[in-house]
């Protein structure tokens, strides 16, 4: 496709960023051209529209770029993946929300009330999966309510290295009950066969980085 060249070409690689010996590849100088840009994005929606998904779940931070346009596009929801303790927990807005019901009526009935309303709504609880990275560990974190048993998912992210964050991500889903039809990348670094992590699962990306 020759918009593949274009976007190519606007993706910044850094030389030792963030550490020694890293070549960063910086998505930002393509996002300030508009048309390259827009044929990412076009490129992902050609690919996925029409094709029965319902879910596109976007892994923070630059996953929440490309997610959210392309889930417009394709009549999709959005879903952030997020980094640990930023997703609000049902169990301590109820708690904030009920401990002046439980000084007022006495704990008994406050406590009855509010494992009531846990039990009823479950949307706020969040699922966690823990990964390792080349130093140390990280963690993806999902509201589990967001997601219903039997969706069809896409999993979007800028880049993909080791292969450690998207399978953390596709975790999440499955756990939650969706099936992952697909993870979609701008970038991949094939040296570091990140894809031999998936399971199997299908990767689309539009430019391959060496
Ligand atoms: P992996 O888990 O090793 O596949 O690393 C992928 C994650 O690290 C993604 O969330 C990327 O955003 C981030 N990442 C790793 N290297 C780069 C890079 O060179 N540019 C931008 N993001 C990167």
């Amino acid at each position: 496709d020759p918009r593949i060249h274009g976007i190519k070409s606007k993706i910044r690689v850094v030389p030792n960023f963030p550490k020694p010996e890293i070549m960063f590849q910086d998505i930002t100088t393509l996002l300030l051209d508009p048309k390259a840009f827009k044929d990412t994005i076009d490129l992902f929606v050609e690919r996925y529209k029409g094709k029965n998904i319902s879910v596109v779940a976007g892994i923070e931070a630059r996953g929440f770029i490309f997610g959210p346009p392309i889930a417009l596009a394709i009549g999709a929801k959005f879903v952030p993946l997020r980094k640990p303790k930023k997703l609000p927990e049902a169990w301590e807005l109820k708690s904030l929300l009920h401990s002046s019901i439980c000084s007022k009526m006495g704990l008994e009935l406050g406590l009855l009330t509010l494992k009531n309303e846990l039990e009823q709504n479950s949307q706020g609880d969040v699922i966690r999966e823990e990964y390792i990275l080349e130093y140390g560990r990280d963690c993806l974190e999902m509201h589990v309510g967001a997601v219903k048993p039997g969706e069809r998912a896409l999993v979007v992210d800028d880049l993909i290295a080791t292969g450690g964050t998207l399978c953390a991500a596709m975790n999440l889903l499955e756990r939650a009950g969706a099936e992952v039809a697909e993870c979609a990348c701008v970038i991949e670094l094939p040296d570091l066969k990140g894809r031999a992590r998936l399971n199997g699962k299908p990767l689309y990306v539009l430019v391959e980085s060496h």
